[in-house]
């Protein structure tokens, strides 16, 4: 598996919990009480989607010094790590509170730009994100998360990378989650190749990671 520069498996041993033995890591301030040893930050992959992805070892594309939009940033677990590791990244957030502490992590990162946006009007930051990104990171965890990867696309290079969590719940709490990814999976065809699927069990039950490039 190829891990984007600026991600490595280091050796949490000794910090008192065994099963923290080489884990992915990056290196920058630390956010929501993960062990540091050396500078580097345990990437936790229970509590980040793109970490089980990685963790699981699915080829994202993802390289050091990517530009990227973060989609569904929360309180800043996921993205910090991408901006520890990423150039510019951008963080879109609409949830006022999450975006608060988003502010916080973002001081200690000169390349975190946090926006108070939803995800599914792009036109409300089109003037600041720019365009021909590297990558598009999602998770946003709400109904139509295909279609939130479709508006966004045109943020992308041709050559860039979708890398999305789906999370079947969200979408419908009744249904077979693998026949939600198929009809997810069928809507991002509109605009993407995908290039890769993976469950993320045993870290995030009825979560599918999508890679894919736009078409
Ligand atoms: N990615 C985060 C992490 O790993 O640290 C966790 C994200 S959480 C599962 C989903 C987040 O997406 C929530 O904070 C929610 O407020 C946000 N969200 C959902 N729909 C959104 C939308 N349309 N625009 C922006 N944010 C959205």
């Amino acid at each position: 598996m190829s891990l984007p520069d600026g991600v490595e498996r280091r050796d949490f041993e000794g910090d008192g919990d065994e099963a923290d033995a080489q884990s992915l890591a990056t290196r920058g301030d630390p956010v929501y009480g993960e062990p540091v040893v050396e500078g580097w930050r345990r990437w936790n992959p229970d509590r980040s989607k793109l970490g089980a992805t990685l963790e699981l070892g699915v080829d994202t594309g993802l390289a050091g010094g990517d530009s990227v939009l973060y989609l569904g940033a929360a309180n800043g677990t996921t993205v910090s790590h991408v901006a520890d590791f990423a150039g510019p990244t951008y963080a879109v957030e609409f949830a006022p509170r999450s975006t608060r502490d988003l502010l916080d992590v973002a001081e200690d990162r000169q390349n975190l730009f946090p926006l108070l946006k939803d995800a599914r009007k792009p036109e409300t930051y089109a003037h600041v994100v720019e365009s021909g990104l590297d990558a598009i990171v999602q998770d946003v965890a709400t109904r139509g998360q295909a279609d939130v990867a479709l508006a966004n696309r045109q943020f992308l290079a041709d050559d860039g990378r979708l890398v999305a969590a789906i999370k079947a719940r969200s979408e419908d709490v009744t249904r077979d989650p693998e026949a939600v990814f198929a009809d997810a999976l069928d809507t991002l065809r509109e605009g993407y190749e995908v290039l890769a699927t993976e469950r993320l069990e045993p870290f995030h039950d009825d979560h599918l990671a999508v890679v894919a490039t736009p078409l």
